[in-house]
């Protein structure tokens, strides 16, 4: 199908954007990578009346490090985090594990993280890390600029705090100490799928106890969630040894942690592929093994 019509706006500055936005039709949308919404558009499930597309506003481009934390402009690319070093320490690093699970090289290319963010698909990768860390999304709008934390702004599936009229200028992540080892699993049916189940996981061990810990997870209910259940669970634990085989031993914090993920964090959904027996035991599963490779790159 060809997406209805739409009449079209080019800002070149965030104030040309918020005018254009302050449109009073019905849908207005905003058009970064377009990855999402074009593709919307050509089903026409939304039919915009006005596409206010951002990507000539270079202002919105920028990645940058200030006072601990990173903050990533409404027209950073995804594939950008494929290099460690886009952001600094462990919090780079977990952004590249993360980002290859994203689609595929052309739309990685195109989509943005701020999109993502605003889209809010349950299963998607950066919602997660979101959760993980309670990134706080910064917005302007016509009451002015505000920035709302992650635990606030997922609202449901594709629904956020958002309010009509703004415009998501930035995502700002807090960096991760270097005694900070981190983690990111996925667990999909095929390559070009979303995610069945992934995992986020920040991990600070000090003398063999967890001091904090961040689990996020994608697709285990209508919207990214921070496992704080499972997080309070592991404070305080001895990581003792978690293993090299494929099952993690049985009784290990890692264990008992994905456990109470599964059960207390996560609300997963049945899907056509996978009921909800075999989506918690994904959950109880890839929580254990991502706790376990965050844990292998703390520094000893
Ligand atoms: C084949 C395919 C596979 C995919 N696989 C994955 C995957 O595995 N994981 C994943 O997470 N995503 C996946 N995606 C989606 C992709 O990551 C998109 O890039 C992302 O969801 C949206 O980012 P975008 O910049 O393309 O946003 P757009 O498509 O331009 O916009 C999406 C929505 O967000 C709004 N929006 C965007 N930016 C702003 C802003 N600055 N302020 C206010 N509103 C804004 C738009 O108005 C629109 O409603 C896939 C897409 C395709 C086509």
């Amino acid at each position: 199908m060809k997406p209805a019509g739409f009449d079209y706006a080019v800002p070149r500055t965030v104030p040309e954007a918020l005018d254009a936005l302050a449109d009073t039709r019905q849908d207005v949308r905003v058009l970064a990578g377009g990855q999402s919404l074009i593709l919307e558009m050509h089903l026409q499930r939304i039919r915009p009346d006005l596409v206010v597309d951002i990507n000539r506003v270079a202002e919105l481009d920028r990645l940058s490090v200030n006072d601990g934390t990173v903050e990533v402009g409404a027209l950073v690319r995804h594939g950008v985090f494929e290099s460690a070093q886009a952001a600094p320490g462990p919090l780079g690093t977990l952004l590249s594990l993360a980002v290859v699970n994203i689609a595929h090289p052309p739309i990685r290319a195109r989509g943005t993280m701020v999109g993502s963010l605003a889209w809010a698909h349950p299963a998607s990768e950066w919602c997660s890390i979101a959760a993980a860390l309670d990134a706080d999304i910064r917005l302007q709008g016509p009451q002015g600029a505000r920035e709302v934390p992650a635990r606030d702004w997922f609202r449901g599936p594709l629904k956020t705090a958002r309010r009509p009229g703004e415009l998501i200028t930035s995502v700002r992540f807090p960096l991760l100490g270097e005694d900070t080892g981190v983690g990111f699993i996925e667990h999909r049916r095929t390559h070009f799928c979303f995610a069945q189940v992934a995992v986020a996981a920040a991990l600070t061990i000090r003398d063999g106890v967890i001091s904090e810990a961040r689990i996020g997870l994608a697709n285990c209910a209508d919207r990214p969630v921070r496992a704080r259940a499972a997080e309070h669970a592991l404070v305080g634990a001895e990581v003792g040894s978690p293993g090299t085989g494929y099952r993690l031993p049985e009784g290990h914090p890692f264990v008992r942690a994905g456990r109470i993920a599964a059960e207390q964090d996560a609300a997963p959904l049945a899907e056509p592929y996978a009921d909800l027996e075999y989506r918690r035991h994904a959950i109880a599963v890839l929580v254990g093994r991502t706790l376990r490779q965050a844990a292998r790159g703390v520094p000893r």
